[in-house]
């Protein structure tokens, strides 16, 4: 299955809160085991298997407007 969408976080504004982990339907996003200059864990997004949807809950509960989405269109 191709695709459909990611996501990027900035890892130096991520204060760790966990709102984007918790809230992902598809489960995709982890902390990082590294530290961000705040001495935070930031969160990733971990999706070897293509699994986001694009659907933007992460986007729209995280506080600090880390994450952007990219939603790919079909071809
Ligand atoms: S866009 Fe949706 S599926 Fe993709 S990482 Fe964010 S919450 Fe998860
Ligand atoms: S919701 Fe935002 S600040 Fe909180 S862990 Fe996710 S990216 Fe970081």
């Amino acid at each position: 299955m191709a695709r459909k969408a990611y996501i990027e976080i900035d890892p130096e504004r991520c204060k760790g809160c966990g709102l984007c982990v918790n809230v992902c339907p598809q489960k995709i996003i982890k902390f990082s085991k590294e530290f961000n200059a705040k001495g935070y864990h930031p969160a990733q997004q971990i999706d070897p298997d293509e699994k986001c949807i694009g659907c933007g809950f992460c986007y729209m509960n995280c506080p600090d407007t880390c994450i952007t989405v990219y939603r790919i269109p079909k071809e």
